[in-house]
C-alpha cells in the first residue's frame, strides 16, 4: 500500500488528466501480476470488483466508532473533523497518526482486511477489525485504504483513467481494456488477462450491467445531411433500463448502473420466461392503453424498496425494449442496428419500441409533433448499419426533443463541495418567488467555472445568515439562469415542486432576486407537462 499511497498522493497533485494517467502506469509497471491485480481494483476506489457480488457494508457510523477507540476523541469532535476535511479517509489518516505503529501494510494484506470485514456479519466485529488496523498501519497508507471503503479516492481519477494506465502499465490499447472490462466488471481480472494476453478470452457476465450507449443532442431535425439514413423511435421520457435474463431470473440496472429489480415486480413477471443468457436495452414506463404516461406519474413508482399492489394497480409499469445487447449468450455490440433488430424482433416481445425509415426532412419533422402528441420527448434517431456503442455518445444515436427552457432562480442557501471542492460553497439550493417570499424549487452543482465559484465563495459567505454544519443559508442575492429537463412535483421543497437535472447556464449578474421567476410560473410548466 506504500507505494500506492504515494502514487495516489502524487496522483493528486498532477495537474492534467494525461499526468495522471502516465503516473499510474509508471506505479503498475512496477508490479507483479497479483498486485497489479490487487492495485487497479484500489485505484479505482473498489475494495471488490464491480461484478462481485461481495459488499463490504462497513457504514461511516462504523469507521468512526473505530477512530473512537482508537484516539479516545468523542464522536461529536471526530464529526466535527469530518465536516472540515470533507472525506472519511482524509479524517481517518489525520486523526490516527498519533496513535498508529506505523507499519506498512501490503497489498495482499488490504485486500485480506478487506475480505476479513466483509465476512463479520456483526457491526462489533467489523469496528474491532477497523481499530485494530488502525493502530498498526500506517496513517498514508491507511488513508487510501479508507478511501476504498467509502468507495471514491477523491484525486481525480476516474475508473476510465485506471483502465487506460493499466493499457499504458501492458501495451494494450485502451480500447481493448475498457471493453473487457465493460463485459466482465473486473478490472482484477482484466489486468491478469492484459499481463497474460489473453483479454478476448474474457467473456460478457450476465446480471453485471453494460455501460449504456448514449445520445447526441441534435437541435434541428433541418441539421441532418442525410434524413433517410437513420432509423426513427420516439424518444420515451421514463427510466433507461438494461435487463438481463436467463433461466427465469430477471435483474434490472438503471443507466447509473445501479440495480433497480424489485422496484418492478411486474416487468420482471413478464421478461422472466424468455429464452436466456438475454441482454436488452430499454424503457420502464408508467403504462395504459396503450402509452406512456408523463415521467411525474412514474415518479411514484421510484423510490420504494417495496410496492403495495396498490401502487401497481395505480401506476402499472412495462418494459419497452429498444436494443439488443446479448442474445443467445452473445454479445450483440458489433452487429449492426438492423440485425440487432431483427433478433429483438425474433424474441416475440409484447412491447418493443416501433421504428422505421423515413425518407426526408420533412417527415421526420412530422414524426417528431407526432410523438409530442403522444406524450413523448421527441425522437431518437439511430444511425442505420451502425453498432451498438457501449458506454458512449459518439453521434450515432441522436436525441431531438423540445428545450424545456430555462428559469431565472435565487440562491437560497450553499453548500461545501467535496474532494476538490471542499473549502469552496460550490452546490447550491435556489428558489423561485412567491410574493415576497422565496420557494426553494431544486439544487444544482455543475455549470459554473472554478474562478466563478471562488468568486460566489466570498459573496455567499458574506451573506449567510445561518451555518448548518456544511450547509450556510443565505440571504436571498444571487440570481442563477438554470436549464432543466422538466417539472416534478416534489414534497422536499417549498415551492412543492423539483426542477428535473437543473444545471446553471450562468450568474445573472444583471438581474436582481425581485426579478427572477416564480412558483405560478413553474406550476404552468409542470401542468403543461402532464398535458
Ligand atoms: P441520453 O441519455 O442523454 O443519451 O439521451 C438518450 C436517452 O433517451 C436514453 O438514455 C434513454 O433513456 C432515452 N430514450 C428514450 N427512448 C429511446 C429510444 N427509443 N432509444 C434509445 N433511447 C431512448
Amino acid at each position: 500500500m506504500k507505494a500506492l499511497a504515494l502514487c495516489a498522493e502524487a496522483v493528486a497533485a498532477a495537474p492534467g488528466r494525461n499526468e495522471k494517467i502516465a503516473r499510474v502506469a509508471a506505479y503498475l509497471e512496477t508490479l507483479e501480476d497479483e498486485d497489479l491485480a490487487r492495485a487497479v481494483l484500489y485505484l479505482s476506489g473498489r475494495a471488490f470488483p464491480a461484478s462481485d457480488r461481495r459488499k463490504l457494508s462497513v457504514g461511516h457510523a462504523t469507521l468512526r466508532e473505530a477512530l473512537v477507540r482508537v484516539t479516545g476523541w468523542d464522536l461529536e469532535m471526530i464529526a466535527t473533523c469530518y465536516r472540515e476535511v470533507g472525506d472519511t479517509g482524509e479524517t481517518v489518516a489525520l486523526l490516527v497518526r498519533r496513535h498508529t505503529a506505523g507499519r506498512e501494510m501490503s497489498l495482499a494484506q488490504a485486500e485480506a482486511l478487506y475480505e476479513q470485514l466483509e465476512q463479520s456479519r456483526r457491526t462489533a466485529q467489523k469496528v474491532e477489525l477497523l481499530a485494530e488496523a488502525f493502530r498498526s498501519f500506517d496513517w498514508l497508507q491507511l488513508k487510501y485504504f479508507v478511501k476504498g471503503i467509502t468507495g471514491n479516492l477523491r484525486i481525480g481519477l476516474q475508473e476510465k483513467m485506471v483502465e487506460e494506465a493499466l493499457a499504458a502499465a501492458t501495451g494494450l490499447s485502451a480500447e481493448a481494456v475498457r471493453g473487457a472490462n465493460n463485459r466482465s466488471g473486473d478490472l482484477a481480472r482484466v489486468a491478469r488477462a492484459a499481463r497474460g494476453g489473453a483479454l478476448a478470452s474474457i467473456e460478457a457476465v450476465l446480471f453485471h450491467p453494460l455501460e449504456f450507449m448514449l445520445a447526441k443532442p441534435l437541435d434541428r431535425v433541418g441539421d441532418l445531411a442525410d434524413p433517410a439514413e437513420w432509423w426513427v423511435e420516439d424518444k420515451y421520457d421514463g427510466i433507461r433500463a438494461q435487463a438481463h435474463i436467463d433461466a427465469g431470473r430477471v435483474r434490472l440496472f438503471t443507466r447509473g448502473l445501479e440495480e433497480t429489480t424489485a422496484a418492478f415486480p411486474e416487468v420482471i413477471l413478464e421478461l422472466a420466461p424468455l429464452p436466456g443468457p438475454l441482454v436488452l436495452d430499454g424503457e420502464i414506463l408508467a403504462w395504459r392503453e396503450g402509452r406512456a404516461l408523463a415521467f411525474s406519474v412514474l415518479q411514484q413508482r421510484i423510490a420504494r424498496k417495496q410496492v403495495s399492489s396498490k401502487t401497481m394497480t395505480a401506476v402499472p409499469v412495462i418494459f419497452l425494449a429498444y436494443d439488443l445487447l446479448l442474445w443467445r449468450g452473445e454479445l450483440q455490440f458489433a452487429m449492426p442496428v438492423e440485425e440487432r433488430r431483427r433478433r429483438l424482433e425474433g424474441l416475440g416481445l409484447r412491447y418493443l419500441a416501433p421504428q422505421m425509415r423515413l425518407a426526408s426532412h420533412s417527415e421526420i419533422e412530422e414524426r417528431f409533433l407526432a410523438a409530442r402528441g403522444r406524450g413523448n420527448e421527441g425522437l431518437i434517431l439511430k444511425r442505420a448499419g451502425s453498432a451498438y456503442e457501449s458506454g458512449k455518445r459518439g453521434g450515432n444515436w441522436l436525441k431531438v426533443k423540445r428545450p424545456y427552457g430555462t428559469l431565472d432562480v435565487v440562491v437560497t442557501a450553499a453548500e461545501q463541495g467535496h474532494g476538490r471542492r471542499a473549502s469552496v460553497l460550490s452546490d447550491v439550493t435556489f428558489a423561485v418567488r412567491s410574493d415576497d417570499r422565496f420557494l426553494n424549487v431544486g439544487k444544482a452543482y455543475s455549470g459554473l467555472t472554478d474562478e466563478e465559484i471562488r468568486q460566489l465563495t466570498v459573496l455567499f459567505k458574506a451573506t449567510t445568515v445561518e451555518r448548518y454544519g456544511r450547509v450556510s443559508l443565505l440571504r436571498p442575492e444571487v440570481v442563477l439562469e438554470v436549464a432543466f429537463d422538466g417539472v416534478q412535483r416534489s414534497p422536499r421543497h417549498k415551492s412543492g415542486y423539483a426542477l428535473r437535472f437543473p444545471r446553471i447556464v450562468r450568474w445573472r449578474q444583471d438581474k436582481r432576486p425581485e426579478e427572477c421567476d416564480t412558483v405560478e410560473r413553474v406550476r404552468e410548466l409542470y401542468e403543461a407537462s402532464l398535458e
